[in-house]
């Protein structure tokens, strides 16, 4: 069969319009970063978390800075539902209840949600915020938030009275997995030494549908519990799933905790794992070993 030049042209038109509508190969996913408020300094963090996540390649990043002390918190109405996942740096005052409930729609409906160190602070009223994070801690958390949780052999859920929330002294501290078949943990060490940071105990929350990913022994030398503080979770809120890591703490712009690899990665295929339900990811090469910490 003999084309005609015109029939050759519209055919290659055709195929080419074709392509186009195909989704480029490797489509990134969508994640947003909140910030903008913060009992630490987000201005340091949110930049570098933003670069972690979008090195892995998957991830298309945007950032929401919520308005300042002064400015009006009913404009902050980002659209949650266009992101795989939502990442909070976020430690302040309460949104609007349109806003609380776009977050709340959006995650029970399957969206993806990341929780960094102090975001567990945050909205200590906000009830389905609370069943979202699993745990949290100040804004005067007590029994009456829930358990709090410990690690004895298994999980423990305290409900004795007591604050909810605390830390000793900024140290450098082991990690162990408690969990290593979840997507998230899946070949990562056993045991892996974590650069500098506060260590939160006393996590207390509803804690429903919750697995703890790994804890931390919280030495009383620092000033802690003598407890092994569950530290790494993960959450299935609907049918959407949380990550929520309380590692992270910055001193200004001394970000050593989130330079460490164990920080990075377990923040990089959380994010994936809260966005897809699955995780790509390779452990790298200079992940920290039981006794030493590996930072860049
Ligand atoms: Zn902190």
């Amino acid at each position: 069969m003999k084309f005609t030049p015109l029939f050759s042209a519209l055919l290659s038109l055709t195929a080419a319009l074709m392509l186009s509508a195909v989704p480029v190969s490797g489509a990134q996913l969508k994640a947003l970063i909140i910030d903008g408020r913060n009992n630490h300094d987000w201005r340091s963090t949110t930049p570098h978390l933003k670069k972690v996540l979008e090195e892995t390649g998957l991830f298309q990043v945007d950032v929401a800075t919520a308005p300042a002390k002064d400015g009006d918190m009913n404009s902050f109405r980002p659209k949650f539902s266009d992101y795989s996942v939502v990442i909070s740096n976020y430690n302040g005052e309460p949104w609007s209840a349109e806003t609380k409930s776009a977050l709340v729609n959006h995650i029970r409906g399957g969206g993806g949600f990341v929780s960094i160190h102090a975001a567990n602070n945050s909205f200590p009223e906000w009830k389905e915020y609370n069943e979202m994070i699993g745990v949290g801690g100040w804004g005067d958390r007590t029994e009456k938030w829930g358990p709090r949780l410990y690690w004895e052999e298994k999980l423990v859920r305290d409900s004795s009275p007591g604050r909810g929330g605390s830390h000793g002294d900024q140290h450098v501290f082991q990690m162990i997995t408690r969990s290593p078949e979840h997507p998230i943990m899946k070949g990562l060490p056993s045991v892996w030494m974590h650069a500098k940071d506060e260590l939160y105990d006393r996590l207390r929350g509803p804690a429903e549908n919750l697995t703890v990913l790994a804890t931390a022994y919280s030495d009383q030398i620092t000033r802690g519990t003598g407890k092994h503080e569950p530290l790494l979770f993960s959450i299935a809120y609907g049918k959407g799933r949380v990550f929520h890591t309380a590692l992270g703490h910055n001193n200004g712009a001394d970000i050593t905790s989130q330079r460490c690899i164990g920080f990075i990665t377990t923040l990089q295929r959380g994010a994936e794992w809260a966005a897809t339900g699955k995780v790509t990811q390779k452990v790298p090469e200079n992940f920290p070993t039981a006794d030493a910490v590996s930072s860049r």
